[in-house]
């Protein structure tokens, strides 16, 4: 594997001291230096297995002293940052719930900020995906923490809820994770493939995509006796699995061509994200035109018409595009708005 692609990788939750060590031994075999494991895990719902708790840092801190491997754990609360911190935990995880919620986010960095720079320094923070596909709350969970006064900070994609997930556990949407990279560049991006996927076929192919778009490293879940797992289960690799899914991993290749290959790969992702919102659009279009139908409206209202041109144009010009090419499709898409509308009209009788 290219040493330039970070890996993490361990069970989704500690179970047992033997589960923690034996995985661990098995994956610095495998030449993995950083080690992950839930202490606490969010359940979505009451009676699942919520982690070992407090006594689970006792085995991270054996497995940093028996095998060298930096360790890495959720933290949710301040309690948690807390115990993590005193129990030696190098690399702190904030989960896709976590994330989610800017009064839990504020209160981890405020912690942060009690803790003071000195230790603060010496730490890397992952931050994990919102489950809502919401960018702006990803966004501001970085700054937050940046505003504290942390400074190593990863993001982890791990896929998004969606009521139809099709194949995945959580939806990619891999222009998200995409216009973080293009809004932090220096910020390191992992893929979680063991979250996305929620199936271990789904881990290999997942990978490879993450690299083909230029990721800078794979947190992946795995576990010595997957099927005994007491938490996702069906996602998790063993090792010796691990192993071949990162040796038949191709990196991208070094220089221009490799740089040219990504980028055509992100384009590819926006030019989806483009057409899906223009369907999008035209879904809404089509109920305006109901609505103007139902209320004997007529389909094309200049003035509005007007006025989006205008302000479309505006904002393209003030982020740096081309006023006359922002206008010409503003009004493509208009003219094709007026055409559905017009088209879901019945012909009026005499
Ligand atoms: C995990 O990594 O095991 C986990 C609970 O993550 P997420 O917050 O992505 O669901
Ligand atoms: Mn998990």
């Amino acid at each position: 594997m290219d040493s330039r692609i970070k890996i993490i990788a361990g069970p989704c939750s500690a179970e047992s001291r033997s589960q923690v060590l034996e995985t661990a031994k098995a994956l610095k075999e495998l030449g993995i230096t950083i080690f992950r494991a839930g202490v606490w895990k969010p359940r979505t719902k009451p009676g699942g297995f919520e982690g070992a708790g407090e006594i689970a840092l006792d085995w991270l801190a054996d497995v940093r002293k028996e095998t060298g491997m930096q360790t890495c754990c959720e933290v949710a609360t301040a309690e948690h940052l807390h115990k993590s911190l005193d129990a030696g935990v190098d690399i702190l995880w904030v989960g896709a719930r976590t994330t989610a919620d800017p009064f839990a986010v504020q209160a981890l960095a405020d912690t942060f900020m009690q803790i003071g720079a000195e230790e603060v320094s010496r730490l890397t923070l992952l931050i994990k995906n919102p489950v809502n596909p919401d960018v702006e709350l990803w966004a501001g969970a970085v700054e937050r923490f940046r505003n504290a006064g942390v400074k190593n900070i990863w993001l982890v994609h791990r896929g998004f809820s969606s009521y139809d997930t099709g194949i995945y556990r959580n939806l990619p949407l891999w222009h998200i994770p995409i216009e973080m990279k293009r809004r932090y560049p220096d910020i390191p991006l992992l893929c979680d493939p063991s979250h996305i996927g929620g199936k271990r076929d789904l881990i290999l192919p997942l990978c490879q995509q993450a690299l083909d778009l230029m990721y800078d490293g794979l947190m992946i879940e795995c576990h010595c006796n997957p099927d005994k797992a007491l938490s996702d289960s069906h996602q998790q690799l063993t090792p010796a699995r691990l192993s071949e899914v990162l040796s038949s991993l191709k990196p991208r290749q070094q220089g221009s061509q490799a740089d040219l290959e990504g980028l055509r790969n992100r384009i590819d992702v926006l030019d989806e994200g483009i057409i899906k919102l223009l369907k999008d659009r035209m879904d809404v279009s089509r109920k305006i035109g109901t609505y103007k139908q139902e209320h004997n409206m007529p389909v094309l209202q200049s003035k509005r018409y007007g006025e989006i041109v205008e302000k479309r144009t505006e904002l393209a010009r003030s982020m740096g595009l081309d006023s006359d090419f922002a206008k010409q499709l503003m009004e493509l898409i208009h003219k094709e708005s007026v055409r559905i509308q017009l088209e879901d009209r019945p012909l009026q009788e005499d």
